[in-house]
């Protein structure tokens, strides 16, 4: 897949933003404080030309109230090391024609990770979202890390062989896990939720080849990331992103930040109670938004309803989420009824982050998200009922444009955000 996106409008986080994602799996975060004006700027000015695409350094001294001179030597330090290049003359505004300074979207190459429960995905992209590289494989990586961290390293390998990153071409690699990631220890992860993970620090056991630079975050979180920059939130207002897979989750993107909350488990959905006397869940309490709608609960709810109607197109015994889906696109009522009790469940806890949160746009995704208006239009209903006018009226309710890739992408996307902050996170010799 190929995105072709101009700039979103809410881009990279304020300077010195105590939200960046260099909060995560980068004990430096304090260097930010002690960052000279110079670099700051070289900051500031490299994200004005990489929002615009295409400026002039007349353009940017205006934009910034830097003087051209300043603007001149700032810019310099970018035309040597690649990030920027000049890219033939503009149109006059009544002087000079000026030279038009375009960012190089493919100096550098990213990699995102998506460690699912049951799958591994790697994207490879250029410093524009767009995907050179891509590759996904069914893992069982929630109960077996060590196959999962190998099938990592393997797709990996493969995406930047075919993207052809070296290791001088290689910005860094985002990682998306399928679990609350806690800024103080981002490599590891709650037993709770993923007790085979006891033992295992991404940050130590994942070795990449040429040991790229790791930022961890939780795959919703990342999700969001990537529907706000490349996606359905590109005009900046506030989003929140539903995952709907083996585990519900959801991330906040606020004021053009990821909201992780205090101790990275801000989102946690899916273990919102919606039935106090329903399923016992992995965390402990009963009647958990995952245990009504995680991919195990919505198939054994299938299994339950196809048993009492054999003309149901789904099949007798095991049935998998993608004969659930394909049911559901052909009308099948069974099929169909999983679906509206599902966002009958999801639109409770929805109507509830409405509440809260009152988003602009709830994007939903994950592999349940394709089945579309089958979902999405009984949970509208679901939502106005429970919700009080002013939280909805506004909002709106769509699936991923991004689809599968989403969250692989967003965790190349926080690379590159983390890069677009902080420009000495670029593999380059500044030589000023
Ligand atoms: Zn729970």
């Amino acid at each position: 897949m190929t995105t072709s996106p101009p700039p979103p409008r809410s881009i990279a986080p304020a300077e010195g933003s105590a939200r960046s994602p260099r909060r995560l799996a980068d004990p430096e975060f304090h260097r930010l404080d002690s960052t000279s004006m110079r670099d700051r700027n070289r900051g500031m000015l490299l994200r004005r030309v990489w929002a615009a695409g295409e400026t002039s350094r007349a353009e940017l001294a205006r934009e910034t109230g830097l003087s051209r001179s300043a603007v001149s030597a700032l810019v310099e330090p970018l035309l040597a090391v690649g990030l920027v290049r000049e890219a033939g003359e503009g149109t006059s505004r009544g002087g000079r024609r000026p030279v038009v300074l375009a960012f190089q979207d493919d100096r550098f190459g990213i990699l995102g990770v998506d460690l699912g429960a049951t799958h591994v995905s790697v994207a490879a992209t250029d410093l524009r979202g767009r995907v050179t590289a891509w590759r996904t494989t069914a893992c069982a990586a929630r109960e077996r890390p060590a196959e999962a961290l190998e099938a990592v390293r393997r797709l990996v390998a493969e995406v930047r062989a075919e993207a052809n990153l070296g290791a001088a071409d290689l910005l860094g690699v985002g990682v998306a896990v399928a679990a609350p990631v806690d800024p103080a220890h981002p490599g590891r992860f709650p037993p709770l939720f993923l007790p085979a993970w006891r033992e295992t620090d991404l940050l130590r056991d994942l070795a990449l080849p040429d040991d790229p630079p790791l930022l961890i975050d939780n795959d919703a979180n990342l999700g969001a990331l990537s529907e706000s920059w490349w996606g359905a939130g590109r005009d900046g207002a506030d989003l929140a992103f539903i995952k709907l897979g083996t585990g519900v989750g959801a991330g906040f993107v606020l004021d053009g930040h990821v909201h992780r909350g205090h101790g990275g488990a801000a989102g946690e959905l899916g273990h919102l109670v919606i039935d106090p006397h329903g399923p016992r869940c992995v965390c402990g309490l009963q009647g958990c938004l995952t245990t009504l709608i995680g991919t195990e609960a919505l198939l054994a709810r299938a299994r339950v309803l196809r048993a009492a109607a054999p003309s149901s197109l789904l099949p007798d015994g095991a049935i998998s989420l993608d004969a659930l889906i394909e049911a559901v696109e052909q009308g099948d009522p069974v099929a169909r009824a999983v679906i509206a009790e599902a966002a009958e469940h999801l639109g409770q806890a929805t109507a509830g982050l409405l509440n809260l949160l009152n988003p602009k746009t709830v994007v939903l995704g994950g592999r349940l998200a394709t089945v579309g208006d089958a979902l999405v239009l009984p949970l509208r209903t679901h939502i106005v009922q429970r919700s009080p006018w002013t939280a909805i009226a506004n909002s709106r309710i769509v699936v991923s444009q991004l689809g599968d890739r989403d969250v692989a992408l967003g965790a190349a996307t926080q690379v590159l955000q983390a890069a677009l902050v902080d420009p000495a996170r670029f593999p380059v010799e500044w030589e000023v």
